[in-house]
């Protein structure tokens, strides 16, 4: 059975067949432009398959509230070409083939849940740390969602005695993504995240907020895995630092058995939207 995996990002969009134990067999990827054009090209590397389904992950705010008009929209995105764009609509107009959609956050964490870091857990959570934050969480197979997917990248945290830093989030200035994000160690310091490596104090902090939003998140949902990647993720040695603010912060209030096992990097490098995106193509056909 050949799956249609599509990765909408906000900067580039990734494309791939697998099948449906979510081996990738052939993969592209272009910049986002506009729809009409970024679809177009989507298409045409779509077009040499016979795909059974075609299973999407892509950037929000996305409507996902099954019970709206609007179900499937990309809701108030600065991308103002994407604005309001009625994606999964245009999807199923041009595949014939059943399209399931979620976030690209909810399908990195379908991929790590099902084929990574996260296959032996009943429950993952998936946080990507990158240009934002964000995270999703899977339960014994099922995407978590309310009304719509969560923003849990903007929650609200407490600020380092260290940091006078006013916040880079548009919306809240100081929550999680604009204390935290690649864009705010970016804005907070004046240079690219990955020039800082050097600099103690930049860790420290991006350390301290990531425990508290990762603590804030385990008193709520208590997943078995916390699979953290993205861009920032890459100074390595911010997992011990983590980990270790992590058990600080949780306090001996809940029992944590390793908590190396608990906060752990991603296993499919930068795969896990796409195999995540079959994964939900597979899941949702059954
Ligand atoms: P996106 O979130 O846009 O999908 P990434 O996950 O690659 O993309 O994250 C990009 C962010 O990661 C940027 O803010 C960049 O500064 C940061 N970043 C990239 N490489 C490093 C590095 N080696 N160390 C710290 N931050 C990095
Ligand atoms: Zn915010």
């Amino acid at each position: 059975m050949l799956i249609g995996a599509m990765e909408a990002g906000g900067t580039k969009f990734v494309c791939a067949v697998g099948d449906e134990n979510g081996n990738i067999l052939q993969k592209t990827s272009f910049p986002t432009v506009s729809p009409e054009d970024t679809l177009a090209s989507a298409k045409q590397f779509f077009s040499s398959f016979k795909m059974e389904a075609l299973g999407v992950g892509t950037f929000g705010p996305v409507d996902l509230n099954k019970n709206s008009k609007t179900y499937g929209s990309i809701l108030n995105t600065p991308k103002t070409k994407w604005r309001y764009y009625p994606l999964l609509e245009k999807l199923q107009s041009e595949y014939n083939i059943p399209v399931y959609l979620d976030t690209d956050v909810n399908t990195a964490c379908l991929g790590e849940y099902y084929y990574g870091a996260g296959k032996h857990a009943e429950s993952c959570l998936y946080m990507t740390v990158g240009t934002g934050i964000g995270a999703g969480f899977v339960g014994e197979g099922k995407v978590f969602q309310g009304k719509n997917h969560p923003e849990m990248g903007h929650m609200l945290l407490k600020q380092h005695l260290n940091d006078t830093f006013v916040g880079s989030c548009p919306s809240h200035r100081s929550c999680f993504e604009g204390l935290a994000s690649g864009t705010a160690i970016e804005k907070r310091y004046g240079r690219k995240a990955n020039l800082l490596t050097h600099l103690d104090e930049v860790w420290e902090i991006e350390a301290y907020y990531l425990a508290q939003g990762l603590m804030n998140i385990y008193v709520i949902l208590s997943p078995e895995k916390m699979v953290i990647g993205g861009g920032v993720m890459k100074q390595e040695r911010l997992y011990a630092m983590v980990r270790e603010q992590f058990m600080k912060l949780l306090n001996d209030y809940l029992e944590v058995n390793d908590v190396d096992e608990l906060i752990v990097p991603p296993k499919l490098d930068d795969e896990q939207a796409v195999k995540g995106a079959i994964a939900l193509a597979v899941k949702n056909k059954r």
